[in-house]
């Protein structure tokens, strides 16, 4: 049995990691500020005798008491409409916070996971991006709080695992979806169902043409609990390579929701990275990763958990 510290745990990923090591058996300390989570994701775990929840803001000294075997840093804000709103927290929480809680993994000799992300990559002058791409961010953007806060954390991961030896693995996640993101997130997936659920037209930014590769979160979570039990040191890709466009995205939305929602375009944030699609190779290689659940039946699934938090 593990003890595993998981920071953001009560967000969308966060909660679906501390399901995934309960269901194992380990104990799960979950630790978030609810910036952007909620205790509504992680109600049932509360009264689980192998799940602790502390709330505290990682970008302050940390303190759990007894061992811990891993530490999964997943707290940051992560919807693009969040971190324009949060733009100094989401600085602290990839730098500061990833220096508090890569300190703790020292302390307690834990080997430690960063969740970095595609962002990294930027808006991609290579495609599909394998992890060797050094990538193409625009540092005084808008995007640039989070990216480079990213960019920042892989940094200081690589230095505390080339300085200290701890023991480190980094993560780099492409768009994923599923039950228990926000409704009111910002983010393509879930502003399409709200909003064609709830009789408002759907938002395209700019002609929809640009293309993201989206990835349904169990198939995420399980590689990343692969990549922790694996020896990796150097950055993975998780994702579905499966690409579509936004427009294409949201017509898919619509068709499995069955309604007559009408499509509006609206205009293209700055630095929307025009397309993204993960180079998988490396997943598929050391972990014998693949993603399994097709765009329809993820959809099919998050669809039916908006319907009930809707009452629709
Ligand atoms: P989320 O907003 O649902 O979850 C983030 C969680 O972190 C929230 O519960 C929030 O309250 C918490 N948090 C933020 N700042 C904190 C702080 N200072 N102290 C304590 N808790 C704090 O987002 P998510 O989609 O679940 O993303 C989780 C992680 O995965 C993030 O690090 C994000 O960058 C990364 N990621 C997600 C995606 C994706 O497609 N979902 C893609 C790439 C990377
Ligand atoms: N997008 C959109 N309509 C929305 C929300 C997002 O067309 O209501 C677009 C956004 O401009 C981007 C893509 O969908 O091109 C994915 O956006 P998201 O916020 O999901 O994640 P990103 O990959 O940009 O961080």
């Amino acid at each position: 049995m593990a003890r595993v510290l998981i920071t953001g745990g009560a967000g969308f990923l966060g909660s679906h990691l501390c399901d995934k090591f309960i269901g194992k058996g380990d104990e799960v300390i979950c630790m978030d500020n609810f910036v952007t989570g909620s205790p509504d994701n992680i109600a049932h775990l509360f009264g689980n005798k192998n799940f602790k929840f502390i709330h505290h803001d990682v970008t302050e000294y940390i303190y759990v008491e007894g061992d811990l075997d891993y530490i999964l840093h997943f707290a940051s804000p992560a919807s693009p409409i969040d971190y324009l709103k949060l733009p100094i927290q989401t600085l602290k929480v990839g730098s500061l916070g990833t220096h508090k809680t890569l300190g703790l993994a020292k302390a307690k000799n834990a080997r430690f996971l960063i969740a970095s992300t595609s962002e990294t990559y930027g808006d991609p002058l290579i495609h599909p991006q394998p992890e060797t791409y050094w990538g193409n961010v625009n540092p005084v953007g808008m995007r640039g709080v989070y990216d480079e806060a990213k960019r920042f954390a892989e940094a200081m991961t690589m230095a505390y695992h080339r300085f200290h030896g701890v023991d480190t693995r980094i993560v780099r996640i492409f768009n994923t979806y599923g039950p228990r993101m926000r409704l009111q997130d910002g983010r393509a997936i879930p502003n399409f169902i709200n909003q064609a659920l709830s009789g408002q037209d759907v938002t395209v930014y700019g002609d929809g043409s640009q293309t993201r590769s989206v990835c349904y979160v169990d198939d995420l979570i399980e590689g990343i609990y692969r990549l922790l039990m694996s020896d990796e040191v150097y950055p993975v890709n998780i994702g579905n390579p499966d690409e579509i466009t936004m427009l294409d995205l949201a017509k898919e939305v619509i068709s499995i929701i069955g309604n007559d929602a009408k499509i509006i375009f609206e205009d293209l944030p700055a630095d929307d990275p025009k397309i993204r699609q993960p180079d998988t190779t490396k997943a598929n290689a050391i972990l014998k990763w693949n993603a399994s659940i097709g765009r329809k039946e993820g959809l099919e699934k998050t669809i039916a958990d908006f319907r009930k938090r809707l009452g629709k």
